[in-house]
């Protein structure tokens, strides 16, 4: 199954059995948001077992940090490398032997992954320490929800640890095995979330003349949400709009309902069209209910921002996995992914990249049957070996 695994590092090669069992363990006993104490113990042991020089613990609520200094550190360059460690409340159903022991929680993300990469590249740089400079691996809490990656930013995690470029990784389902893909820019979308309450007049359904129909009202208002993707927006531009809950005040078959409230999402991958899609979001529902003699009540929630590459950082991530895995197994203009992430609050806050690493075919992310790929592993640590070596050289 390794048949790719010529281009892992050789110093990492020896560790991947360890890592995966490290993968299986979190795996095994996935948490959730900032609830991640035991996932957070484990980390910061083991960063204590490599001989990290500096592990914090409780950056961010729960996050861990630890800072691993290279063979000389007068360059006074600092890096850091970020891993999540969250899971998602999901009932898992891969059937694996290390499946989630909770159910109702599960490692549906991959972050189990992602968390044990850091830990093994970790392991590796302690032992080789083959760098002039300061590799700072961050694992943070809660971000499938609670926005971790800002509470850490809040908690002053760029300046205490004087980091001057940030990295990420996230896999990616049905990328080949061993694929590594990023783009200069927006990689990972903005999103919004929307609670719409319409109130018309409720009455009997056989006199409809005597209510202001508020069902009638939602589904135009759902068919004028269409429009903004379709003919508002720049078509150029990326932009998803979706109504994803329905609800009357209502149950039965004879009645026209007082209220109906809906909720939604926006994505898009810039902050102007965000912005402006709020308010052609706003502008339509309240225009829509107006229309019908009803009213609307919008509460708007702005979410994770757009999560941006800088574009030197984007170039050096491409450079770094094709000293990896070749050139012709990275993508260094892969397609924006609609999702969030809140790696882009440390982004807002310092240069840096997210790449994609090939999860190999797999049920897709947050899905009851997903599970990240351990083949992956050997890729993912050598890629952080190679960065921290490549953007801190040893004299
Ligand atoms: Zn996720
Ligand atoms: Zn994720």
């Amino acid at each position: 199954m390794l048949a790719q695994n010529g281009h892992v590092d050789v110093r990492v090669a020896p560790h991947i059995d360890a890592i995966t069992q490290w993968r299986r363990d979190i795996h095994q006993h996935p948490e959730l948001g900032f609830d991640v104490h035991r996932t957070a113990s484990l980390v910061a042991e083991k960063l204590r077992s490599f001989g990290v020089d500096n592990v914090v613990e409780g950056v961010g609520r729960t996050g861990v940090v630890g800072v691993i200094n290279g063979n000389s550190i007068h360059s006074g360059t600092t890096i850091g490398l970020r891993a999540d460690m969250d899971a998602l409340p999901i009932v898992e159903q891969t059937e694996l032997d290390y499946q989630s022991n909770t159910t109702g929680k599960m490692h549906a993300c991959g972050h189990d992954g992602h968390t044990a990469m850091l830990l093994g590249a970790a392991k590796v740089l302690c032992e080789t320490r083959a760098f002039n400079g300061s590799a700072v691996v961050i694992f943070q809490p809660a971000e499938e929800s609670g926005a971790g990656g800002r509470i850490m930013v809040e908690d002053g995690l760029i300046q205490r640890f004087d980091i001057q470029q940030v990295y990420g990784m996230h896999n990616l389902p049905n990328m080949p095995l061993g694929r590594f893909g990023m783009r200069s820019g927006p990689i990972m979308a903005a999103v919004d979330t929307f609670d719409v309450s319409l109130t018309g007049k409720g009455g009997h359904a056989a006199m409809p003349h005597l209510c202001i129909d508020t069902m009638v009202v939602a589904a135009n208002v759902i068919s004028a949400l269409q429009h903004i993707a379709s003919r508002q927006a720049d078509s150029l531009d990326s932009v998803v709009v979706s109504v994803t809950s329905i609800k009357s005040d209502n149950d039965s078959y004879n009645v026209i309902p007082h209220t109906v409230k809906l909720k939604g999402t926006v994505r898009a991958l810039t902050q102007e069209v965000k912005e402006k899609t709020e308010q052609q979001v706003k502008d339509l529902i309240n225009h829509t209910a107006k229309t019908y003699g009803a009213s609307a009540d919008i509460q708007y929630w702005h979410g994770y921002p757009a999560t941006v590459n800088s574009d030197n950082e984007a170039r050096i991530a491409a450079e770094v996995a094709r000293s990896v895995v070749g050139s012709t197994n990275v993508d260094a203009n892969v397609p924006p992914v609609m999702g969030a992430e809140d790696f882009s609050y440390m982004l807002n806050e310092c240069r840096g990249a997210f790449v994609f690493i090939g999860n190999g075919e797999s049920a897709g992310l947050h899905h009851p049957k997903y599970n990240f790929n351990d083949h992956a592993i050997g890729y993912g640590c050598s890629y952080w070996l190679a960065l921290v070596e490549h953007l801190m050289p040893a004299n």
